[in-house]
């Protein structure tokens, strides 16, 4: 490494999106010495505005709930989907009571006020600079040591940054695993293209579906309807690559857009009194997945590790989920609750197992579409390139309903299997449909047994219950918790949690 001014720091974060904000908040707060660089100055656009329930939990645990209730986002019920010749109204909590909402955010303004709040909680937050190359230790080649940064506002102004733990959360970009691993795979079935823009005085769905997301099939793919606190409606539509191709070679990227609106006659209701205020935005949305999310002192957040196709609106959550397990994987490693081994396979195991289960039902979900004659819907099966079988057992062995379920589908004998798997995944979104198609029905006591057990394994699918904070919800024997302060635990040390004298370390 050449000569220049060098900084030192414990952890150095890369990317203050949702993922880098949530690790270094709950890092800093924890007393780590966190120093996170950012390329571009903030509010910077993004997409990804819809959010799942399951971040309340982490802004709550980072501080930082109240000020996102306060903010004034568009306030989120949930959903309505219109798939294929179904259709139905998903409110939060009408199963679980879990959350009774979430919220549409415009994304430059929530990224900037969680950066923010990661500063006001002591971490060292640089925007504009941007990591250009990252330094390995020489004894061990694997960990990262070092990395080289340069503004992007003063060009040739260079420095190295030294550091003890690297939390690559760059996004897409993915720094660590596109540069030095290389070992981003892509999923064959799910390569889309994704075009969107943005409408004023558009309608809106009507109460109670306010500010729901409408997601909505067409033949050639699925479009979104996702209302805004300013006032204006994101509308995209999602296609395969192949038709997408195929339609540019007659059409111009307005009309591809404009024809896959008038598709539906519920989008096309909502954008009629609205005009398009918006150039129109693309990008492909491959969903894909590192063969490694951590390593020697790294750790990969977000979508520098994975990304799943956006049906579900999982990203932000998958960010969060991530950004927090890296928190506690860290927190625990360094105290010595774990070792750095243990701390590894944790966070590996983890983040694995939320990503290929909402993997798993994202295709289930698609499996229930039922008109399957464009390349669109027929190309949706996984094959065992995008979900290896010993992947399964894995993703699965933490919903615990799920999995006794299956076992007694199985009668004890042959392995869980991928095919066993989606199929039960299937039956279960198939239920999960029927009781909520039927308003009355899911009122009805004689439900009541069939819709809870179902509400919880959908709970544990969708992340819900990602802040596992019992000994009962453990993975491979260690489970997180968060009070008084972040960490792991080892199932047998369940009891008691450490004292206040044990925390002055
Ligand atoms: C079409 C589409 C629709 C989507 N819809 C949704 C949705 O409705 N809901 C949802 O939850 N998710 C959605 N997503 C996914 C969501 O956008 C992402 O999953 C989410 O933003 C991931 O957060 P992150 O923190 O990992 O990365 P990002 O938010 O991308 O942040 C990464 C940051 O790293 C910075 N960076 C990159 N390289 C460097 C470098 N070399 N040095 C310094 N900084 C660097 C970038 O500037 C960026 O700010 C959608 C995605 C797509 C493509």
């Amino acid at each position: 490494m050449t000569t220049r001014n060098s900084q030192k720091t414990q952890i150095l974060v890369i990317g203050g999106g949702p993922g880098g904000s949530t690790a270094a908040t709950l890092l800093a707060r924890e007393g780590f010495d966190v120093t996170l660089v950012e390329r571009d100055a903030f509010p910077r656009y993004h997409i990804g505005e819809s959010l799942l329930p399951s971040v309340l939990d982490f802004l709550e645990l980072m501080g930082v709930r109240d000020k996102v209730e306060a903010y004034g986002f568009q306030r989120k019920p949930g959903g309505h989907i219109e798939w294929g010749s179904q259709q139905w109204d998903l409110f939060f909590n009408e199963l679980t009571g879990a959350h009774t909402h979430s919220f549409q955010v415009i994304r430059s303004e929530f990224d900037q006020l969680l950066l923010d709040h990661a500063q006001e909680q002591g971490v060292n937050v640089l925007q504009c600079v941007e990591v250009n190359k990252i330094h390995f230790d020489k004894t061990d080649e694997r960990r990262p040591c070092a990395a080289t940064v340069s503004r992007v506002d003063e060009e040739g102004q260079r420095w190295d940054i030294h550091f003890d733990y690297l939390v690559d959360a760059s996004g897409r970009t993915g720094i660590m695993a596109n540069r030095y691993l290389r070992n981003r795979k892509y999923h064959e079935v799910f390569k889309n293209v994704a075009v969107w823009g943005y409408w004023a005085d558009a309608d809106r769905l009507p109460t109670p579906k306010e500010g729901a997301i409408a997601t909505v099939s067409i033949p050639n793919g699925w479009i979104w309807a996702i209302p805004l606190h300013d006032g204006t409606l994101s509308v995209g539509v999602v296609m395969h690559k192949d038709s997408f191709k195929e339609k540019q070679n007659h059409q111009s990227l307005e009309e591809l857009y404009q024809e896959a609106l008038a598709e539906s006659p519920t989008v096309n209701a909502l954008i009629a009194p609205g005009q398009r205020i918006s150039d129109l935005k693309v990008e492909t949305d491959y969903s894909y997945a590192s063969t490694q999310f951590a390593g020697p002192g790294y750790f990969l957040v977000g979508d520098a590790a994975c990304f799943l196709d956006p049906l579900l609106s999982t990203g932000v959550h998958l960010a969060m989920l991530s950004g927090m397990l890296t928190a506690v994987t860290i927190t625990a490693t360094e105290r010595n609750d774990v070792t750095a081994a243990e701390g590894l396979e944790f966070y590996e195991n983890s983040y694995r197992s939320a990503y290929m289960r909402l993997l798993v039902f994202l295709t289930a979900f698609y499996h229930q579409y039922d008109g399957k004659e464009s390349i669109f819907w027929m190309a949706r099966r996984l094959t065992h390139h995008d979900i290896p079988e010993q992947n399964v057992k894995l993703a699965f062995t933490t919903l615990m309903s799920g999995v006794e379920d299956l076992m007694d589908v199985r009668e004890g004998a042959e392995p869980i299997t991928r095919d066993l798997v989606l199929d039960e995944m299937s039956r279960r979104v198939a239920e999960n449909l029927k009781i909520r198609q039927d308003k009355m029905a899911m009122t009805a006591a004689y439900t009541t047994d069939i819709r809870q057990e179902n509400a919880s394994f959908f709970g544990k699918v969708e992340g819900l219950d990602a802040i596992a904070r019992t000994p009962e919800n453990a993975l491979g024997g260690l489970y997180i918790f968060t009070s008084p302060r972040l960490g792991l635990a080892h199932i047998s040390q369940a009891q008691p949690l450490p004292t206040d004298a044990q925390l002055n370390y």
